[in-house]
């Protein structure tokens, strides 16, 4: 049982560490990057998709399902897209013995794939909006050190690309993607930073970008995903045109919004302590663990009262885990807290003589609760569990930014940076040599900062805005 390295001062370190002594993911599969999806990890993931696709289809979009290879010819029509992913892609070049005559490329995301057939769905204005999401694999060849879920050359990916009637209507649906997320984050217990980027971080091809960024200590920052307006970026390229209410012929204006299996290492990252991961309740792969203490008690069978309970449990719609192991209790709450699992239920044999059982959560609080009201008891201790993990982590944000007057204060700085900046590229590009990282751009939701008078690397007064620096992983 090897401690983790400390989470504040080697953070890299003790995610790796914790992530493999949860059995989260298998890093030896023998291609750089890809991971394989353990047990454990698969029903985390499903819990995670399932928040996804739930909140994604109570804003009106569906779900299909695009194929993986994208021929060369339709990947290389918006120019600033195949710029912008040119080096990070896969090719299919042989089909068989043979040399293929159009190279595929395996999608680095969707837009090419998705938007060919989209100017076949789109015929009239009766056609739009038109929204649909897919959660599929997709490919990158990434050059950086890879790490689980964080940084990966395969990745579980959730994008949704939709068609709207003009700029207006895509500018709405950008709004609804952003409630969509925060709702999403609402039930990772996730709080983030939801900034527009800067012109020269966007995504390739995009109008503007929305990105969710999340402290993750220090200055250091996680992006969790983004949305992206397109304009008819795409849309004139790929033709995707409709005849409008007066009969003329019209372009629609696009909008995507992606994430990704990079939302579990935030989950991890954001959430974990000491003693392992903890899961919040709408993600755990098992939100509680049933744990029978042995006893040589001749009046209560103890591995029954543990099995009831697990059942009840179960008919109650929880997701329970009996761990009737022989292992010594002590070595099971060490396992199943190093897991993330957010309740612990210990049944005894001197506790349901007195009609009890004995509940800990993840956070490390304890009490006897009535076994005659198991399942009221574990939704209510279930619910102040996610309630408490989102205040700390709360709190964990609200610390984690600070405001910086000079640029001599970005450097070495042990806070993500709120600064002054007047909007030229110049003075973005100063910020990010001083803080070594990213202008994160400016946020899109109100912020509890003030707005400072002047740009912290020209001074100039003029069109000012609050902007955010920090160090991206
Ligand atoms: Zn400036």
């Amino acid at each position: 049982m090897a401690d983790l390295p400390d989470k504040a001062a080697n953070f890299i370190e003790w995610y790796l560490a914790v992530v493999e002594a949860a059995n989260l993911s298998d890093k030896r599969y023998p291609v750089k990057g890809m991971n394989v999806w353990t047990p454990y990890g698969m029903r985390a993931r499903r819990n995670l998709d399932r928040v996804l696709t739930t909140e994604i289809e109570a804003t009106g979009s569906e779900a299909v399902e695009f194929p993986a290879l994208i021929p060369e010819t339709e990947f290389a029509k918006e120019k600033e897209h195949i710029k912008g992913f040119d080096a990070q892609v896969f090719w299919v070049t042989k089909g068989g013995l043979s040399t293929l005559d159009v190279p595929l490329v395996l999608r680095p995301t969707s837009e090419t794939a998705i938007y060919p057939i989209f100017a076949l769905w789109v015929r009239s204005h009766r056609d739009l909006p038109l929204n649909v999401y897919q959660i599929v694999n997709t490919f990158r060849y990434e050059t950086k050190t890879t790490r689980p879920f964080v940084r990966v050359r395969e990745i579980h990916f959730f994008e949704e690309h939709t068609c709207q009637l003009d700029e207006a209507a895509a500018t709405a649906r950008v709004q609804s993607n952003l409630g969509a997320f925060r709702r999403m984050a609402a039930a990772f217990a996730l709080p983030y930073l939801a900034v527009r980027r800067p012109e020269w971080d966007k995504f390739a091809g995009a109008h503007y970008t929305i990105a969710f960024d999340l402290p993750l200590g220090g200055a250091r920052v996680l992006q969790l995903g983004s949305v992206h307006h397109y304009r008819d970026n795409f849309a004139v390229p790929y033709g995707i045109h409709y005849e409008g209410i007066d009969g003329t012929e019209r372009t629609v204006h696009q909008t995507t919004f992606g994430l990704s299996e990079r939302l579990l290492g935030a989950i991890v990252g954001a959430h974990g302590d000491q003693r392992g991961v903890i899961f919040p309740t709408a993600v755990a792969p098992y939100e509680v663990v049933v744990i029978p203490i042995p006893s040589a008690s001749t009046t209560q069978d103890v591995p029954s009262a543990a099995r009831a309970v697990v059942e009840e449990l179960q008919r109650a719609g929880r997701r329970v885990h009996l761990d009737a192991g022989d292992e010594r209790p002590g070595a099971k709450y060490y396992r199943w807290e190093l897991a993330g699992v957010p309740l612990r239920i210990e049944v005894g044999a001197r506790e349901l003589e007195r009609g009890q059982l004995t509940a800990a959560d993840r956070l490390g609080r304890k009490q006897a609760i009535a076994r005659a009201s198991l399942t009221t008891e574990i939704g209510r201790l279930l619910a102040a569990f996610d309630q408490e993990l989102a205040a700390r982590a709360q709190a964990a944000f609200r610390g984690a930014i600070a405001p910086a007057a000079t640029l001599a204060e970005l450097k070495d700085s042990e806070r993500v940076r709120a600064v002054g900046w007047c909007g030229d590229e110049a003075c973005g590009h100063a910020i990010e040599t001083a803080i070594d990282g990213a202008l994160l751009g400016t946020p899109e939701e109100p912020l509890d900062l003030p707005v400072p008078k002047a740009c912290v690397h020209c001074g100039r007064t003029e069109g000012v805005r609050l902007a955010l620096a920090g160090q991206p992983m």
